[in-house]
């Protein structure tokens, strides 16, 4: 099977100066997670040494450089989601771990549950050998400037750069067809402590099945749980992939991934009134972006080998 990789960096308004770092961002994610992937290497291992670059960002609202909750303490989210078995791995509300999608992994390799939260999942990483930094250690002084004029003014996403939201995601195929879906978020900027967004949320942040394809989402967290944003993407890949393979249904393929990540943005506007985005591959590897916000910023390996990035 030919391996495929698409990278996203959350939907949101991106100000002209930050889109080359954006851009640039993508390209060193695919070009972490491709390095593994072009030399018959894992899915599992792509997606984290992706996102791992996306985290370690501070463009990016995941890991170092998350948006701050309204008591000014970073408080991450992610999620892993294996396509082959359906198993998941997630975290939320961590503080004090530089990379959460180590400890998503973790929990999908080692542990008899899905998600940990808080405390307990800190435990757990420390446990599993990854171990805890100092909170401050992940603000980045930008987050901290932001979050100040947010606690004088009123909450303006002017005070983030445009980066009011920009949660990260991966999605990956290997040679051995296996596919996995992720996501890691720092969350909405001055959310209240404790709130949890649809991120690390099977079905509504991320979602993978080897069956139909994978998807992880980003923005407005409250509207994309109303509809299951991920798994519904999912769905539309099944009915497609359903069509495509009935002897009648020809070629409709090629488009399906295109049009299934713009079906379920559509759903998410008109049903839930909520703006976002999100990237897929289908269970071939053919990738597919759609967004309502005025960017995203998005790459992708193209059929050839090159890096497509975006914004
Ligand atoms: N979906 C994320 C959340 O609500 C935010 C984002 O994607 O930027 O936590």
């Amino acid at each position: 099977m030919k391996p495929a990789l698409i990278v996203h960096g959350g939907a949101r308004d991106i100000p002209d100066e930050a889109v080359e770092a954006c851009t640039s961002g993508c390209q060193r994610a695919l070009a972490a997670g491709w390095s593994i992937l072009s030399k018959g290497g894992q899915a599992l291992d792509a997606i984290e040494a992706a996102i791992v670059v996306l985290e370690d960002d501070p463009v990016f609202d995941a890991g170092y450089g998350s948006h701050l909750n309204l008591d000014g303490r970073v408080e991450c989210d992610a999620i892993v989601m294996d396509g082959r078995t359906l198993g998941a791995g997630a975290v939320s509300a961590l503080q004090r771990v530089k990379n959460p999608i180590r400890v998503a992994r973790a929990i999908l390799e080692n542990c008899p549950h899905m998600m940990l939260v808080g405390e307990g999942a800190e435990r757990f990483a420390i446990q599993h050998g990854i171990p805890l930094c100092d909170p401050e250690g992940l603000i980045s002084q930008a987050e901290r400037a932001a979050w100040l004029k947010c606690r004088k003014d009123k909450h303006a996403a002017a005070h983030h750069r445009g980066h009011e939201q920009g949660t990260v995601g991966a999605v990956a195929l290997d040679k051995d067809g296996n596919l996995f879906a992720a996501t890691s978020t720092g969350g909405t900027c001055c959310k209240l402590p404790g709130r949890v967004g649809d991120s690390p949320l099977i079905g509504c942040g991320c979602y993978a099945d080897s069956e139909a394809g994978g998807v992880s989402c980003t923005g407005y967290g409250e509207a994309i749980m109303k509809i299951v944003m991920a798994k519904t993407a999912v769905d539309l890949l099944r009915q497609s992939a359903i069509c495509a393979d009935s002897p009648a249904g020809a070629s409709c393929e090629a488009s399906t991934a295109k049009v299934a990540a713009r079906e379920a943005v559509h759903l998410l506007s008109k049903r839930a009134h909520g703006t976002g985005g999100l990237i897929l591959l289908d269970r071939h590897g053919n990738p597919g972006f759609a967004f309502s916000t005025p960017r995203m910023a998005y790459g992708y390996v193209a059929l050839d080998g090159n890096f497509v990035t975006g914004v």
